[in-house]
This record gives C-alpha cells, sequence and structure tokens, in this order.
C-alpha cells in the first residue's frame, strides 16, 4: 500500500458477491478496501433482536401502522416484520423512480441482503445456460455449466449447503452437507410424485445451512444450525451462511482488509491517457465529504441494480454514456423471477403426527417444464417451493373465560400445503434502469429510474403453474385447493438481474467470459448485474462462484502485469 488512500484492490459492496471477493483477494496477500454505503453490522455484537422472546417486541413481531404507511415498498416484503425491519432500507431514507411499479427491497449494511437471505442456493445446469442460444432470447452465455461447475463446489464447500444428492441433470449435485428434514406430508407428495410422474420431483431444498458443520466452518467460528427459523435477525450460532458471519471476518483475519462503512461510492474515476479506471469516488455518508480511493483492480458487488447505478454514474470522456457503455446495452435487459403465483390446500391423512419445532426450509420442485424440448406455448419454465405444516386451529370465539379457553386450546387442525412459483422471466431491452434527469439523493447521486414489466410469457407462466400445480394437488389427494395470483410487481422476488450482461461480443454485452468489462479491462462486475439470463434457480450461489472465478482470474491476470 503507497498511501492511506491507495490499495491493491477496492471491492464496492459487502454483501454476498462482495463479501466473497474480499475474502478470495485478502486471503492470497491482496490489501483489499471494501466500501459500504451502510452502517457496519459485526456478526454477533451487532444482532439486536437475536435472542429476543416474542414478547419482548413492543408490537409483538408486528411492523407499527405508522411505519407501513410510509414505506409501502418494503412493507410487502414477508421478512420485513419488528424483529428484522432494522437490516432494510426504508422507502423514505433512500427514494427511487418507479416509472413503472418496481418494489425495489434493499439491504444497505455490512452484510448488505446476505443476513436476511432465505439461504436457498441451488447450481444452475446447462438447460440454463444454453437457454437463450436455444430459445431465441438475449445473447448466448459466454459460458456453460463446466466453467462454473468446480467454482460452485469451492463455494459450497466453505459456505456449508445442505442437500441430497439428487442426479438430476436440471439441477446438478453440489458438495453437500446432510438435508434438514422435510415434514412427514412433504415426504408423501415427495414419494407420491415420484411414483406418478418421470419429470417433475420434489427434493429436499438445498439450503445455506450448517447441518453437521466441518472444520472449514468451526474454522470460520461457526457452529450447528439449531432450526430456530430466526435468521433474518442474525444468527447467534452462525448457523447459516452470511457475509458476516463468514466472508468478511474470514478477510478480516487475514490482516489485509480495510472495510470502510457508511461510504457510498459515488462513480468510478476512469483515466483516458491510462486507458483504465484508477480508482473511486466515495462520499461519507454522515459528513458528505469527498474522497478518492485509488486502486489496480476494481470489483463492482453493489447489488444488482446499485452496480447499475455506480456504473452508469460513472461517466468521462472516454465513456459519456456509463463506465464500458460502448454497446449501448447498459442498464437493459434487467429481468427478475417471477414470483406471482401460489396454490394452498388441505390432507386429511397423518392425522396422528404434527410438526413441533421449527424448520428453517422445506423442499423445492426443480423446473419441468420445456427442459429439454419446447412443449408448451410460452419460452422457459418455473420451479416452485412445497412445505407442508399443521397449525392450531384458533378460536377466537366468546368472551372472558370462554376467549380465554379457547384461544389456549391446543387442538390442532388438518395438515395445511401450500405451493409458491419461482419462474424465469426473458430479459427484454424494453426493461431498463437508467438515471433520473433531474433528482438527486443526498449524496448527489442521480434516482434510479425503474421501468420494468411482466409481459405476455409470463402471464401464460402463471397460468400453466397454477394448472399444473392444481393438477398434482388434486392427483395427490389435496382438498380446498385455493389458488391465487397476487399480480405482485416485479422486485418484489427480491431476484433482480442484468443491466450490464455477460456476452462473447462487445457490441451486445458488457462484460465478457470473466465478468471484465469488454471496454475497461480493470473493471470486473460480479453480482446480479452480470447475469445474461435468470433461469428459475435462486441466483445468489452463482454470484457466489462467479465472484470466486472472477477474482481468481482478476489474480492470474495481475501476476502476468496484464491488469
Ligand atoms: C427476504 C429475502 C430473501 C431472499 N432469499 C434468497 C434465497 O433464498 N436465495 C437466494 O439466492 N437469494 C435470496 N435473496 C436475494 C439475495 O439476498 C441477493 O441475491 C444477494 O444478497 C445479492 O448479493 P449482492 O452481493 O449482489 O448484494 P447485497 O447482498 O444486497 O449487497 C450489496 C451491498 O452493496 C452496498 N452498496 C450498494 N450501493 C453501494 C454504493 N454505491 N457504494 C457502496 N456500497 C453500496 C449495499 O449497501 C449492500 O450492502 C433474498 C433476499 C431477501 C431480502
Ligand atoms: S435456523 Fe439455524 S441458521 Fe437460522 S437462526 Fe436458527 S440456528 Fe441460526
Amino acid at each position: 500500500m503507497a498511501d492511506n488512500n491507495t490499495f491493491d484492490v477496492i471491492v464496492i459492496g459487502s454483501g454476498i458477491s462482495g463479501g466473497w471477493a474480499a475474502k478470495e483477494f485478502t486471503e492470497k496477500g491482496l490489501k483489499t478496501l471494501v466500501l459500504e454505503r451502510g452502517k457496519d453490522v459485526k456478526h454477533l455484537k451487532d444482532y439486536p433482536t437475536t435472542n429476543m422472546m416474542p414478547w419482548e417486541f413492543e408490537h409483538r413481531g408486528q411492523v407499527p401502522y405508522a411505519i407501513q404507511k410510509d414505506n409501502p415498498v418494503v412493507s410487502r416484503c414477508y421478512a420485513f416484520r419488528e424483529d428484522a425491519m432494522h437490516f432494510f432500507v426504508k422507502d423514505t431514507d433512500h427514494p427511487y423512480v418507479q416509472d413503472k411499479p418496481f418494489d425495489w427491497i434493499r439491504g444497505y449494511q455490512v452484510g448488505g441482503k446476505s443476513l436476511l437471505w432465505a439461504r436457498q442456493t441451488q447450481r444452475w445446469s446447462n438447460y440454463d445456460f444454453e437457454g437463450p442460444a436455444r430459445d431465441g432470447f438475449a445473447v448466448d452465455w459466454p459460458i456453460r455449466y463446466n466453467d462454473l461447475a468446480p467454482w460452485y463446489s469451492y463455494v459450497e464447500k466453505f459456505a456449508g449447503i445442505s442437500g441430497n444428492k439428487d442426479g438430476l441433470d436440471v439441477l446438478p449435485d453440489g458438495e453437500f452437507l446432510p438435508p434438514l428434514e422435510l415434514s412427514c406430508v412433504e415426504n408423501y407428495f415427495k414419494e407420491f410424485v415420484a411414483k406418478k410422474y418421470t419429470d417433475r420431483h420434489v427434493i429436499y431444498a438445498r439450503c445455506a445451512h450448517l447441518t453437521v458443520p466441518q472444520q472449514i466452518h468451526l474454522d470460520q467460528g461457526r457452529a450447528q444450525c439449531q432450526k430456530r427459523n430466526l435468521c433474518q435477525r442474525g444468527c447467534p450460532f452462525g448457523g447459516y451462511f452470511s457475509s458476516n458471519a463468514s466472508t468478511i471476518p474470514w478477510a478480516e483475519k487475514t490482516g489485509n482488509l480495510t472495510l470502510r462503512s457508511n461510504a457510498v461510492v459515488h462513480s468510478i474515476i476512469y483515466d483516458d491517457q491510462k486507458g483504465k479506471a484508477t480508482g473511486v469516488r466515495v462520499i461519507d455518508t454522515n459528513t458528505k465529504a469527498a474522497t478518492e480511493y485509488f486502486a489496480r483492480i476494481i470489483f463492482v458487488n453493489a447489488a444488482a441494480l446499485n452496480t447499475n447505478l455506480v456504473l452508469l454514474n460513472s461517466t468521462s470522456k472516454r465513456f459519456p454514456n456509463g463506465l464500458g457503455n460502448d454497446s449501448g446495452v447498459l442498464g437493459k435487459y434487467v429481468a427478475f423471477h417471477n414470483y406471482r403465483a401460489h396454490i394452498s390446500g388441505k390432507y386429511d391423512g397423518f392425522k396422528d403426527s404434527k410438526t413441533d419445532g421449527r424448520t428453517p426450509t422445506s423442499a423445492y420442485l426443480p423446473r419441468f417444464r420445456n427442459v429439454k424440448k419446447q412443449e408448451t406455448d410460452f419460452l422457459r419454465g418455473y420451479a416452485a417451493g412445497f412445505s407442508a405444516g399443521r397449525y392450531p386451529n384458533i378460536n377466537r370465539d366468546g368472551f372472558g373465560e370462554t376467549l380465554k379457553n379457547n384461544l389456549a386450546s391446543k387442538e390442532l387442525g388438518p395438515w395445511r400445503v401450500g405451493s409458491h412459483m419461482m419462474g424465469e422471466t426473458i430479459p427484454k431491452e424494453s426493461n431498463t434502469v437508467s438515471l433520473d434527469a433531474n433528482k438527486k439523493d443526498a449524496w448527489d447521486m442521480p434516482l434510479l429510474k425503474v421501468s420494468i414489466d411482466y409481459d405476455e410469457n409470463d402471464e401464460k407462466m402463471v397460468k400453466d403453474y397454477l394448472e399444473q400445480m392444481t393438477e398434482m394437488f388434486t392427483a395427490a389427494g389435496f382438498t380446498d385447493i385455493q389458488t391465487n395470483d397476487s399480480k405482485q410487481a416485479p422486485g418484489l422476488d427480491i431476484h433482480e438481474m442484468g443491466g450490464a450482461r455477460m456476452g462473447n461480443d462487445p457490441k451486445t454485452s458488457i462484460l465478457n467470459k470473466w465478468n471484465q468489462l469488454h471496454a475497461c479491462k480493470n473493471v470486473f462486475v460480479t453480482d446480479g448485474a452480470c447475469m445474461t439470463s435468470t433461469s428459475t434457480q435462486n441466483p445468489s450461489l452463482t454470484y457466489m462462484a462467479l465472484t470466486a472465478r472472477a477474482a481468481d482470474y482478476a489474480m492470474s491476470q495481475m501476476k502476468k502485469g496484464e491488469l
């Protein structure tokens, strides 16, 4: 390090992907600066609600009406509750422009949304990487499953992923710890589907929980998951993977990490003479003071839409429309996951069984539509979650003692079953994010304008999911089946992707096969912004694998003097 502001590597953002970049570079001896716009959140110390009992919450877990009213967007997220609302960005604090309705759910703090995520972690397969080329949308991915497979293994071993080896080519197996158990009705549906269908499977959801910690997890100071299912509060055992419990403290231990919280990256500095990026401009969130930091390599990991914002805001003589934006596609072809449809029902069997305790996950149906060939009138397909539980019959009738006795009754109702869809959406040029021409935030950054919508393909997919699941639920003997299309706005899936997509051709993409800007080789983007298409799988495991792979490449290029 030449001076206090010069490092080998700068990483923008400390969430799931930024944490991985920090771990990889510091472990290999590079002086790494992580810039995080939110406050610091230290593992264990800064989880204020983690051990609170339900009755210790002022509003018994509910979000007060005044907060909901002021923050309609974030209030729609299922995890925005009294125990975790301090980890979410409030609408009022960080406005953006909704050209079309878009629920932008954010976590600005050290750890980003890794504290809040539902920890579902599945690999992509070649059916996903080959999707755009086969079905004629977006651009061809510049990589295939084999390029990423070793990196999936690499990140899975460190993060700790529980699951079962199912041998499905649509959902490749990983380096699994034992799976979390299913309830008896989830198991029943799993066995029923296996008998009735050859193309459909119900499996143990794969998730980032330490069911049986290995030495590498103990070395991180983490312990076995206790199945409290209170993960969004921050886990006192480090039972699930977060940057805070895992990658960031690991990077800190090397002595090579400098972590600056409350530091908003305003833009990346491009030097026209040198023909490369030299550093970043940063605004202190409290004092509003501006500082510049310099490094040979810059990793942009601010989460998909904020990464687009930083790149679009990084203008120079060479790049008047945003860093690396020679093709003009920066901010375009943004996509997400279609989570609109739900189905529920009841099951009258297993009356002698019940669910006691908690489980932090449930069952998963990998995609089965249009996998090997086109078979419907819509492109691509959907995965689905499946869960079954038994809950008390709450009787609120009566007054006084009768009411108390009714409420105190432990009588259980029948098993309830439910599923939600996780559909792939097609990236389109018209689904964009851009900089608002007039409005700025408190840190002199233009507000992000979001213009993203569903299309006819998505509508057809919702209909198909509800028809297929109704058929499967009916065949399985579930009754009282109710379907629902929430018509929720894009964004609430919290899987927004694209805008700086990967591709072979610099004329139609922003990043090459190493997640490196085609036009500015020392800047890498490895969060959701890089995604050429979305598949159906939860995306974060893929961001982790892409980050570790790109960091390895960047270091090899640095050694060769190419960066
Ligand atoms: C309730 C919930 C459930 C989810 N469930 C799942 C799931 O089951 N599986 C799954 O794969 N994904 C899930 N996700 C999504 C997952 O959390 C994200 O995909 C993941 O966190 C993205 O990682 P990231 O590094 O790109 O961004 P983040 O983790 O969001 O981190 C980005 C960081 O960058 C910082 N930042 C932003 N702009 C700037 C700037 N200009 N300067 C400096 N810092 C900046 C932010 O403050 C933040 O800390 C869920 C998310 C939520 C909220
Ligand atoms: S379920 Fe596991 S990971 Fe989640 S809070 Fe509990 S112990 Fe931690």
